[in-house]
């Protein structure tokens, strides 16, 4: 039954045997048994109806820029939400779809002079992806401007969660508990000057272009920062900067990054992170958790 999600579903983009390396920002990992793209909130209702109906798992992906998607890809159904991508500007609130850019919220925010949001500026994720984690930088983050989000349940309902239901903590809130669907989020910022908002979001940029290599694909900082210390300095310390297996390596220009400098597989990444986290742990004592999320399922072994 489950070959026949295609037919079923004839107005969504729906891809088999897809590979999500192209979709993924380490630019790595192997094949969604089905991918599909879905525009609004009743296609993903009815995409994850079918799902539950044939036991078929899902897998949500927003802009896959904080992902590594192993070799042996994933079976079931991936959802891609970066088709939803509207953004809204309520007095002052911003409200977004899920797939929409979080760089691009930050734009609406600032032509629309609303303050709050600048520090993700330079964050490469989705609305979704960026509530999930509660993505932050430069001492911002989503917690602090999230008022509200709409979740799909695994049960396939709708339900708003405010800020108190969210329970974020560092790089982390309930969404990854419950393992709801966000279908879109309310930000609550406050009047500002535009052109101020602009400097302080140009000048994030800057200094994350100086800082990392954004020049390569790769899936930001790798690993969390764990209580007392600062992943990249550890690596970096433990002489593991410029560290390559296959076509991953450690970037050389921030040793918090795992950059993909040839043809890098999700396989490679796994072995550059198995590598950092011995080493640091054996020179410096420290484990390092990785912040970066890793699905899907091994490659078969010839
Ligand atoms: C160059 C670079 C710089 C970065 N800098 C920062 C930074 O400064 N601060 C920071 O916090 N992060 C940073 N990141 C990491 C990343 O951009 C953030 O974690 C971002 O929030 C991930 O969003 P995404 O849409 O790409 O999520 P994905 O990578 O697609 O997914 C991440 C997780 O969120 C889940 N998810 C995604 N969308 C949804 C949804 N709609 N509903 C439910 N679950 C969902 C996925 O299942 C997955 O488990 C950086 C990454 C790169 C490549």
């Amino acid at each position: 039954m489950t070959a026949d999600i295609v037919a079923a579903f004839p107005k969504v983009t729906l891809l088999k045997n897809e590979s999500l390396s192209t979709y993924t920002n380490t630019k790595t990992g192997g094949k969604a048994d089905f991918l599909a793209f879905p525009n609004s909130i009743s296609e993903i209702q009815a995409l994850v109806r079918y799902a539950n109906e044939t036991d078929l798992p899902i897998t949500i992906i927003g802009n896959a820029s904080n992902l590594i998607v192993k070799d042996g890809g994933i079976r079931g159904l991936v959802l891609i939400l970066t088709e939803m991508k509207q953004v809204k500007v309520q007095s002052n609130q911003v409200v977004a779809d899920a797939g929409a850019s979080l760089i691009e919220v930050t734009k609406v925010a600032q032509h629309a002079s609303l303050s709050g949001l600048e520090f993700a500026a330079g964050i490469p994720g989705s609305v979704g992806g960026a509530i999930f984690m509660n993505a932050g930088a430069y001492g911002g983050e989503i917690s602090m401007v999230a008022e509200s989000v709409q979740v799909l349940t695994p049960a396939g309902e709708l339900k708003t969660m405010t800020k108190r239901d969210l329970h974020f903590s560092y790089r982390h809130s309930q969404v990854q508990d419950e393992r709801d669907v966000v279908l879109n989020a309310t930000f609550s910022l406050h009047g500002g000057d535009g052109q101020q908002i602009q400097a302080e979001m140009d000048d994030f940029n800057a200094r994350r272009a100086a800082k990392q290599p954004l020049e390569l694909p790769s899936c930001g900082s790798v690993f969390k920062r764990p209580t007392g210390y600062f992943a990249g300095k550890l690596i970096h310390d433990a002489g593991l900067q410029g560290y390559q297996f296959g076509g991953a390596q450690v970037s050389t220009k921030h040793a918090g990054f795992i950059v993909n400098v040839a043809h890098a597989t999700a396989s490679d990444y796994l072995a550059v992170i198995h590598h950092v986290q011995e080493v640091v742990l054996a020179s410096e004592g420290v484990h390092l958790e990785t912040e970066v999320r890793i699905i899907g399922e091994d490659p078969v072994r010839s």
